[in-house]
């Protein structure tokens, strides 16, 4: 029995697989933050390349990876799918564990999958420098990364929670040379209004998209860049289910199971759409598959399906999406990139229609699953990756009761160790669970958008 199932370079995908082509009926558009009408491609313009919005847009199946973009992809691409024998002798599982493994990146996570297109895109249209935010610093990171390959400038707006706890991302940011800057800042109007408000506060993703947004929206020369929840992300992360699908088949396999963790949805989205896609179109009914996320932090599991605003301050479109409301700031987990009001509207959508559904659950137990994968498998994960790895346990126990031989297959999205405190103080039993917070979030919805 092979633990490890690698492809050849050259079959790394050659197109990206776009679900939308394969939804029942079209999602409901991005609405305009001031007007609430439609969206238009004009009015993206001013912070994306043309090539992004059309790929937001697209009705087309699948869509060429360019090859410039290939050939920085298989600097780590195609990445391995292993079987996890260990845990599974470990949990005295029938069930079959698979995981595609994205830590074997530079940046140690599947986000360059998206980045390195991102920047492409960005430099053929004469961009010169792309601002985003950066939750746990794996997205800044990323971007960093992916800048650098292009000689593009970049300037990442930390979550400040993070950029205190976590200061190894920025160093490597700087190495890269990329510009870090804790957020909320005093750099825009978004920043400034935030700390007068509340001049303590420990940032949340939605203050730092604020104010990355307005970073790009006021100079020609920059554009705006987003790590995970539009539909171009999903997009360009689906090599990671493409490439499982095809390991799968070398050993005349399919999952019963698809499992990932769900911050914006990203690395969800990218191993579960290529199976989502064979459920929609009726080539395999049966696939069951289960979005991951933090009890602190329950979009799916506890928020509304609704118009939203992507950041705190209403400046991005408003998504149709599962969210908490937008100026809802979660408890500062250790899961950074888990810490997001809303949710990818693809995702979101399918979770509505009931294509795949979501679990939540709390920090300790999600750190002891985590050790449990370091024990057996030897990888120390991310503490978002934490989260899959949590659901796969009681999956797989679940199957240890009732015999069943489910395949599994999750999203080993990152390793963790620049997370090594947070495991620090999982260690010395000084970890806080969280209660979900149901008047915060009853607060925070009260001030959603009216939509018509
Ligand atoms: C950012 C991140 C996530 C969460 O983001 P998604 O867009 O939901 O994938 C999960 N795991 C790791 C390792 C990350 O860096």
């Amino acid at each position: 029995m092979q633990s490890k199932i690698l492809l050849e370079e050259d079959e790394m995908p050659k197109r990206w697989y776009n679900v939308q082509a394969d939804l029942p009926s079209p999602l409901d558009p991005p609405l305009h933050p001031a007007t609430k009408k439609l969206v238009t491609p004009d009015d993206l313009r001013v912070i994306f390349p043309m090539e992004l919005i059309r790929q937001e847009m697209s009705p087309q199946r699948y869509i060429d990876i360019p090859e410039e973009v290939r050939e920085i992809l298989t600097l780590w691409r195609p990445s391995p799918l292993y079987r996890a024998k260990r845990l599974e002798k470990a949990l005295k599982t029938p069930a079959k564990i698979y995981y595609k493994y994205e830590g074997v990146s530079p940046p140690g996570s599947h986000k360059p999958n998206t980045a390195v297109a991102q920047a492409y895109y960005n430099m053929k249209e004469g961009i010169e420098r792309i601002a985003t935010e950066t939750g746990a610093g794996q997205w800044g990171s990323a971007l960093a990364f992916a800048t650098s390959q292009f000689g593009l400038g970049c300037t990442v707006y930390m979550v400040r929670s993070s950029y205190a706890q976590k200061p190894y991302r920025k160093i490597m940011m700087q190495v890269w040379g990329a510009e870090c800057i804790p957020s909320p800042s005093t750099k825009t109007n978004a920043g400034r209004t935030i700390l007068e408000k509340y001049p303590e506060t420990s940032g949340s993703l939605g203050i730092a998209i604020s104010e990355a947004v307005e970073d790009a929206a006021t100079h020609e020369n920059t554009n705006y860049s987003l790590g995970s929840v539009l539909n171009h992300v999903c997009l360009h992360q689906t090599v990671v289910g493409l490439e499982a699908k095809e390991q799968l088949a070398m050993v005349d396999s399919y999952p019963d199971m698809v499992i990932g963790c769900v911050g914006g949805g990203s690395n969800f989205a990218g191993i579960s759409f290529p199976f989502a896609g064979d459920k929609l179109t009726g080539r395999r009914k049966d696939v069951e598959i289960v979005a991951v996320e933090p009890a602190a932090c329950p979009t799916l599991t506890k928020g509304i399906y609704t118009y939203d605003y992507g950041d705190v301050a209403g400046l991005t479109p408003l998504l149709k999406m599962y969210t908490l409301g937008h100026d809802f700031i979660p408890a500062a987990i250790h899961a950074g990139g888990l810490r997001y009001h809303g949710d990818s509207p693809l995702v979101s959508r399918f979770v509505h229609d009931g294509v795949m559904r979501a679990v939540a659950y709390n920090q300790n137990e999600v750190f002891e699953a985590a050790k449990l994968f370091a024990q057996t498998e030897g990888i120390i994960i991310a503490p978002e990756t934490a989260h899959a790895v949590k659901a796969v346990v009681d999956e797989a126990m679940k199957c240890r009761q009732t015999g069943e031989e489910k395949v599994i297959l999750f999203n080993n999205s990152g390793h963790g160790h620049f997370d090594l405190s947070a495991y620090d103080i999982y260690l010395q039993g000084r970890l806080e669970d969280y209660e979900y917070p149901t008047d915060l979030i009853r607060d925070s919805l009260a001030r959603l958008p009216k939509v018509s």
